[in-house]
């Protein structure tokens, strides 16, 4: 049996992983390009928090470690939707203070999640290792040592890369007869933005919310940190030729930048002392979508996480899709003890179809954000809805609610929001407020889509 397991990157995914793994039994290296985190900032700007949920969390509680993530998770219950002239709106996510998503520090968390792998003898972390390629048929990977500038090839007989969205183990794997791939980057970027906190360290808005500065064609959002300070992004077309006047070409110099944010974020811009300075100096980051399949090959090799399956952050489910990968893949390692082929084999097929829905739910939520949470349609279908969910508990769950407070598979939560999204159009046409719509016709259209709405 194959006792010692490599892994590729000690990011969110790779470190949740080593410890399930550890807690199996397996000797775990895993390889990391960067420096130890917990060491010195090796963060470079790139998204400070991020939103943990359901499918996160029950991963994290799966091997024992959500009690200790709690502790630097910052509850967040609903949308905080500010609108132009600065009034402010609060928009649950759940029926009930039961049902939040929560706003974790990315370097927090990837810090702890290494101390909780290294807590297990098992496991070894080797920092400054970049991979650099694999010989897929030797199962030997090469990674250059940053410290010492040398070039090193460690032989792997089961290896599971967690190399993130721009994967090197991936890259290789295109080399391989008949592996599907595609990348489709967005024509929007994100740069990251700051609100500090008061001088006696408290929050400058509210603490328990996401906030939305939704604007059509691009948006803010803000979440609480730790410290009192909120991390701002803000999401906006790259080339004028999209965005005009509203685009990261076109916001070329400091007056520019600050009659945008006057015009369209005016309650924003007065708690960003900073804005200036972290809009040149903070990069622009991409977003992007990556499919590919297969994921695995043999017994010997798979991808997880965003290695696999990168998708935009819309719905705040990229790192809660690869802790939920570990959980599959955790079962697949329980039913087929030692058979790594058939390990991997199941993993990817439990897996693909959900992660492709995650990957089209993500890109349409983009719209529901920054443009539809503002639009009086879209409030009164989402009122319309809390209804139906009242009435029908278990058969007309919102979209949202499907994928972010329960585990139901990814695909099915893209089917059936599908299917009630068709169901809303119906009712709200025609009429302006939520007690208006027709309870029997709305009877009638469930009842036609029960099968679906229900499996
Ligand atoms: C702006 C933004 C906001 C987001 N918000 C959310 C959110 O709210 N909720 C959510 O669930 N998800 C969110 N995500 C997605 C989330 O960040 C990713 O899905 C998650 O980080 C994936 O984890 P991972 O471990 O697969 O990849 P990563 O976290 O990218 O980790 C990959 C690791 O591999 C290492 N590595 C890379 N290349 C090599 C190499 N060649 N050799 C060795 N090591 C290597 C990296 O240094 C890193 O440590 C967001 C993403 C972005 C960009």
């Amino acid at each position: 049996m194959q006792n010692n397991i490599t892994i590729v990157g000690a990011g969110l995914a790779g470190s949740l992983l080593a410890v399930y793994l550890a807690q199996k039994g397996y000797t775990v290296n895993v390889y990391e390009r960067r420096g130890d985190m917990r060491k010195a900032d090796t963060g470079g700007g790139k998204s400070i928090n991020l939103a943990l949920s359901t499918r996160g969390i029950h991963a994290l509680k799966e091997v024992g470690l959500y009690e200790k993530i709690k502790e630097i998770a910052i509850p967040m219950y609903g949308r905080m939707i500010h609108s132009i002239d600065g009034k402010t709106q609060l928009q649950p996510y759940g029926r009930d203070m039961s049902e939040y998503i929560n706003s974790v520090s990315r370097a927090e968390l990837n810090k702890m999640l290494m101390d909780l792998a290294e807590e297990y003898p098992g496991v070894k972390m080797h920092f400054n290792m970049r991979c650099t390629g694999m010989d897929l048929s030797a199962c030997e990977i090469h990674y250059h040592n940053h410290e010492t500038s040398a070039d090193q090839k460690i032989k792997s007989n089961v290896t599971i890369a967690t190399d993130g969205a721009t994967s090197a183990i991936r890259m290789e794997m295109l080399k391989i007869p008949r592996f599907n791939f595609s990348q489709v980057y967005e024509n929007y970027g994100y740069k990251e933005l700051h609100i500090p906190p008061r001088s006696g360290g408290s929050f400058q808005m509210e603490t328990n919310a996401l906030h939305i500065w939704p604007r059509g064609s691009f948006m803010l959002i803000a979440l609480p940190n730790m410290d009192g300070s909120f991390t701002c992004t803000l999401f906006l077309a790259y080339d004028s030729s999209l965005g005009g006047i509203n685009s990261f070409e076109h916001l070329d110099s400091k007056e520019k930048v600050t009659e945008f944010f006057k015009k369209n974020f005016t309650d924003a811009l007065e708690l960003m002392p900073t804005l200036l300075e972290d809009f040149f100096h903070n990069p622009t980051g991409t977003l992007m979508t990556v499919k590919c399949y297969p994921w695995v090959m043999g017994g010997k090799l798979a991808l997880l996480g965003d290695a696999c399956h990168a998708i935009v952050p819309f719905f705040g489910q990229g790192m809660n899709a690869a802790f939920e990968d570990c959980i599959y893949l955790n079962e697949c390692i329980g039913k087929h003890s030692g058979n790594w082929e058939k390990i991997f084999s199941e993993y990817q097929e439990l897996r693909k179809a959900n992660t492709d829905a995650i990957a089209d739910l993500a890109q349409e939520n983009f719209i529901e954000m920054r443009d539809l949470v503002a639009d009086a349609r879209f409030q009164l279908k989402k009122k319309i809805e809390s209804e139906l969910y009242k009435i029908y508990p278990d058969t007309f769950v919102p979209k949202y609610t499907m994928v972010t407070f329960l585990r139901i598979p990814y695909s099915t939560a893209l089917k059936r929001g599908r299917i009630q999204e068709s169901i809303l159009n119906e009712l709200s046409a025609g009429i302006k407020k939520p007690e208006e719509f027709d309870k029997a016709k709305a009877d009638k259209l469930i009842k036609e889509n029960l099968e679906n709405l229900q499996s």
